[in-house]
């Protein structure tokens, strides 16, 4: 494959749809694969015990070392890229994505509970490349939905995978605005217009239509994506 994609969850069944749609079929063309693993076969007590009380204190439960270290030994070879999921790493962008669709070998630890014991991290940073990695500035239970959208958000800029590879290039981000708002058929629904522009047939009319809507909303929601020179920048 072009893209090898491993995950550590302790829910592998939450991993499913990273089978389904347009990933599984990339996968049965041999595009991408993607193999998920269960962090409990890596213990070796009766209780297959992956948490333990935090030093230090506090609420929660902290993800054991002993378990996470042997399995990133098996899992994580020296030359893969190792994503950890987490509210506290660098934000997630899609020239992040665009980085991680042209590597080979990507290995997602999903932590849960308050996270990964840090020197599972900091062990692994000695012989691989890790990104400690936010999706946004909110908490959710576990990693495996942060690792679902990264790997969908990188997937699908592979060449091949989408059906029109430039239906990615005037996404969202990709000029660095938002993208503006799009209509189908038919003309008129429930007294709405599409608007009259985009039936004129004048591509050079549409294309500055299009600019200027993707401007607007840009400013009305992003005001922090907008080029310096820019009205409407914040100070
Ligand atoms: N104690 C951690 C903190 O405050 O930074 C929160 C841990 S969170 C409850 C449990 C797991 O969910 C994390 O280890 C991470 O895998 C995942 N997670 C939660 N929010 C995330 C986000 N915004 N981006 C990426 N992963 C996230």
């Amino acid at each position: 494959p072009t893209l090898r994609i491993d995950v550590v969850s302790i829910f592998p069944e939450y991993l499913t749809p990273l089978r389904a749609a347009l990933l599984g079929r990339a996968i049965d063309r041999g595009i991408i694969s993607v193999d998920v693993h269960d962090l409990r076969d890596w213990t070796h007590d009766v209780h297959r015990g992956v948490d333990d009380s935090p030093y230090g204190g506090g609420p929660g439960m902290v993800m054991k070392p002993e378990v996470w270290g042997p399995c990133l030994d098996d899992v994580c070879p020296d030359d893969a890229l190792l994503v950890v999921p987490t509210p506290a790493g660098v934000p997630f962008t899609q020239s992040m994505a665009e980085d991680l669709s042209r590597e080979r070998h990507l290995v997602f630890a999903c932590g849960r509970y308050e996270g990964i014991d840090q020197r599972v991290v900091d062990d692994a940073a000695t012989r691989t490349r890790v990104l400690e990695v936010s999706i946004g500035d909110f908490v959710l239970i576990g990693g495996e939905v942060a690792t679902i959208a990264m790997v969908e958000a990188t997937v699908r800029l592979i060449d091949g995978v989408l059906g029109n590879a430039a239906s990615h290039q005037q996404d969202s981000f990709s000029d660095g605005l938002l993208e503006g708002p799009s209509y189908t058929r038919p003309e008129v629904w429930r007294g709405l217009a599409v608007p009259a522009v985009l039936r004129s047939g004048d591509h050079a009319k549409i294309e500055k239509w299009r600019h200027e809507e993707s401007l607007q909303r840009t400013r009305s929601r992003r005001p922090d994506l907008l080029p310096a020179d820019e009205p409407g920048q914040p100070d």
